[in-house]
């Protein structure tokens, strides 16, 4: 059985072959947040140098560092620079200019003193404190050159990008649609979520669940609605699913005599890549290629979806928006307890991380701690837990202390 590792390796194999979704052009300012989560199409440069003058960075007064080499200078107060205005003229021996935050450096000088360490007197100013060169700048073209790749193409567009994008004056953002992805729930025993079940029936939580991490993960959720336990109605809505540019399923991929899905894909000339990955839970994990669409067959039992979404979905996602397939964002925390899994298969067990205070002198670390759990039913688990613990095939007994991989829940740090 592949490791949860190579079959997300096949996953980003597969659909790097798959081209992203087409791009379209959006405004930066009028179309926003619309723009958020977006993936660039284009390159963005600088269009000019950043900053594109040299920028103070302080309150204080503007002068030639050769004037106050040392403490106790005095000189003459000519004029002042201030942001969007500046100085027009050019500070000489012997002078200095108010200068302000964000203002131009004046032509002549060369630093900056803060007004915390001046004492402006009449016409002049004294200096308590040496000027050192350069001090409170930044030069003009530290930040970037005019023509430097600021954004390259593929950069997912979150604030620190779409503020990118303003400063060099973008306002037409050319960027990938979203990947428009079916979302197709299976099983008798599901009713809409507005319905009153029967004793033995239960509400669909999957497509809920689902549309949730398809819009996180930066893809256009269409839900398709519940399939039954019966190949000819699964059949067809498996077909209208196909209409996207990825189809996502969930349940009906065990091997109990009502579980049709990999059947019915198979008859619709679905090509299979695999069938099942040694993880927990998520085992039955189904994902192949139909008609040209990548398919997802996720194990229904609500955990395992949400899991096996995280796992595997999320890098077709990444590649179909035309970015490169985000890493699993796996990070370290001390074990709170002793961990025996069993089943030769890694687990990902709901988990809480905390930073509890550490001990006088020591730094406070992550320690991570297994939540009690039904299993892979167990959607309230899942709500308490802010991430996942891993726990690897290979290594299924961990001490209390040892340093453990964490899989953080999206969108809970
Ligand atoms: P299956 O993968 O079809 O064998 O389903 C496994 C378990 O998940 C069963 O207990 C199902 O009732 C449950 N389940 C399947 N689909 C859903 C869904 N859409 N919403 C909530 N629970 C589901
Ligand atoms: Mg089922």
């Amino acid at each position: 059985m592949l490791s949860f590792e190579a079959a997300r390796a096949k996953v980003i194999e597969v659909v790097s072959a798959h081209a992203a979704a087409a791009a379209e052009t959006l405004d930066l300012v009028s179309d926003s947040p619309s723009a958020f989560g977006r993936v660039l199409a284009k390159n963005i440069i600088a269009d000019r140098n950043y900053p594109p003058f040299d920028r103070s960075v302080r309150d204080g007064y503007a002068l030639r560092s050769a004037d106050a080499p040392e403490p106790g200078a005095r000189l003459r107060l000519i004029g002042e620079s201030r942001a969007g205005v500046g100085f027009s003229g050019t500070v000489e021996p012997g002078q200095c200019v108010r200068i302000f935050t964000g203002a131009p450096l004046p032509r002549g000088a060369n630093t900056v003193v803060m007004q915390e360490y001046a004492r402006s007197e009449g016409d002049s100013v004294f200096f308590e404190q040496a000027a050192r060169p350069g001090q409170h700048l930044v030069p003009a073209g530290a930040e970037a050159r005019v023509g430097e790749v600021m954004l390259p193409r593929g950069s997912r567009l979150s604030y620190a990008e779409l503020a990118m994008a303003a400063e060099v004056g973008c306002a037409r953002l050319e960027v990938y649609r979203r990947p428009r992805v079916a979302i197709l729930a299976t099983g008798d025993e599901l009713v809409p979520v507005s319905a009153t079940p029967g004793t033995f029936q239960i509400r669909d939580s999957n497509n809920v669940s689902l549309s949730a991490q398809v819009a996180l993960a930066g893809g256009a959720p269409a839900v398709i609605g519940t399939a039954p336990d019966e190949t000819t109605k699964l059949r067809a809505q498996i077909e209208q699913g196909l209409q996207y540019d990825l189809l996502i399923l969930s349940g009906g991929v065990s091997a109990g005599s009502y579980d049709f899905v990999e059947q019915v894909l198979r008859e619709l000339g679905t090509e299979i890549f695999f069938e099942s990955v040694a993880v927990r839970p998520g085992r039955p994990t189904v994902f192949g290629r139909c008609r040209g669409k990548p398919v997802f067959g996720l194990p229904g039992n609500p955990v395992s979806t949400m899991v096996t979404f995280e796992l595997f979905v999320v890098p077709a996602l990444d590649l179909l928006s035309g970015s490169s397939p985000r890493p699993l964002p796996l990070f370290k925390a001390r074990l709170a307890h002793p961990v025996n899994e069993k089943g030769g298969v890694a687990h990902f067990l709901p988990a809480r991380v905390t930073w509890p205070a550490a001990p006088a002198g020591a730094e406070p670390v992550a320690q991570v701690e297994a939540l009690l759990w039904e299993g892979s039913g167990d959607i309230g688990a899942v709500v308490r837990a802010n991430c996942f613990l891993l726990v690897h095939a290979s290594r299924l007994r961990l001490e209390a202390g040892e340093w453990a991989d964490v899989l953080p829940r999206r969108a809970s740090f």
